[in-house]
């Protein structure tokens, strides 16, 4: 090619070519003015039902006069708030703008470019196989077994000498399947010695008895492993981004060399400061969930529809109709669910728990447009 005919758009590092770009569930606004509704509920990106806590949003509004400054680099009053609530040690806490930037970092440090490999399964959440291809680092997905349970004897033989990183979710997303934590345990000390298992606990607050299924209380015997938790979900901080992981000392350290400082805002971690402190709040969230979870699988079931048993705030459903019309029906009727084509599950819709009363008008509709297609 003539170097005179050539565009800074020649110059993009060749990974990113073919990058799609993360694909969110839709949102009210879009579809109140597409559809012209009144009121659109939201089932699609596994927020809390509850909003959030009444305090935390006060502690927003009275940090509003201070937003002129900067916030501490690491955010050291949540790592140390964090190490209180779940009775570890500070310097194991890394918090980022999100879960989401603790994933990029581990594969940041972690994976050696055109060297290394990561391995998850297939399918699972879109984000650690983006930003493997982001940062040039080879991905191997294991396909999960038909039952969406996890092939821990597929996965070892697959692992190699070059692998960095292991990610998987408990509770997975989008199936609510959950692993017991002896088996991640045992699972971590058969990795090659070089691997980090990451797990990835976005959902973990909402299982019967987290304790069964989360390695927290084993972290001290095992050198790579690395859980993830999220102010999204439970404590329904989505918009204002608070996520972080518990990890080995080395690894928080190495961590938060790289890291941008200030990526934690100032709201951000106040918020998380007070949610962490707002009990009630937790303690309805959670009951509202695991209820609601009860009603629904036992609703749709009712409905002749295969529910898979969950331990997240969503459920994942396999309707008698076609699940693309039914996601166009419930849009018509002012239900937002998640289809799941970009995870090759194009029979099966995820849908997240609502409030008592959206998750009734939902069933409600469901079994209409069951009804119109008999
Ligand atoms: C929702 C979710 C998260 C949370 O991401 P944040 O960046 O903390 O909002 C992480 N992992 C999975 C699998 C999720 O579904």
């Amino acid at each position: 090619m003539n170097c005179d005919q050539m565009h800074p758009r020649d110059m993009i590092r060749p990974e990113l070519k073919d990058l799609a770009p993360y694909e969110p569930g839709r949102s009210i606004a879009e579809i109140r003015q597409e559809l012209g509704l009144g009121t659109v509920v939201k089932m699609a990106s596994n927020e809390n039902p509850l909003g959030a806590s009444p305090l935390v949003k006060k502690t927003v509004q009275r940090r509003a006069n201070l937003i002129f400054r900067y916030p501490r680099p690491n955010s050291p009053d949540l790592t140390a708030a964090l190490g209180k609530h779940l009775d570890l040690p500070q310097d194991r806490f890394v918090v980022g703008n999100g879960s989401d930037e603790i994933i990029d970092l581990l594969i940041r440090v972690l994976a050696r470019p055109g060297q290394d490999n990561i391995v998850i399964f297939d399918p699972s959440f879109s984000i650690y196989r983006l930003q493997a291809s982001l940062c040039g680092v080879s991905l191997l997905q294991i396909p999960l077994n038909a039952d969406f349970s996890f092939p821990f004897s597929h996965l070892l033989a697959n692992v190699d000498r070059n692998t960095a990183l292991v990610f998987l979710t408990n509770p997975d997303n989008p199936s609510g399947y959950t692993a017991h934590a002896e088996d991640l345990v045992s699972l971590a000390r058969n990795l090659p010695p070089t691997a980090v298992l990451v797990v990835d606990e976005a959902y973990i607050e909402f299982a019967d008895l987290p304790e069964r299924y989360s390695p927290l209380s084993r972290l001290d015997e095992l050198d790579n492993v690395v859980l993830l938790r999220t102010f999204s979900k439970l404590y329904g901080l989505a918009g204002l981004r608070l996520g972080y992981g518990i990890m080995p000392a080395w690894l928080s350290d190495l961590l938060h060399r790289v890291k941008l400082p200030f990526s934690v805002n100032l709201l951000a971690e106040a918020a998380g400061l007070t949610a962490l402190q707002d009990a009630f709040f937790v303690q309805a969230s959670r009951e509202a969930v695991l209820q609601g979870r009860r009603v629904l699988t036992k609703d749709l079931q009712q409905l002749g529809w295969t529910v898979y048993p969950s331990q997240a705030n969503f459920i994942l459903v396999k309707p008698t109709c076609p699940a693309q019309s039914l996601i166009h029906d419930l849009l018509h009727r002012g239900y937002i669910i998640r289809g799941l084509d970009s995870y090759g599950l194009s029979d099966w819709v995820r849908i997240s728990i609502g409030t008592e009363v959206e998750n009734r008008g939902f069933v409600q509709a469901c079994r209409a447009i069951q009804e119109s297609y008999a």
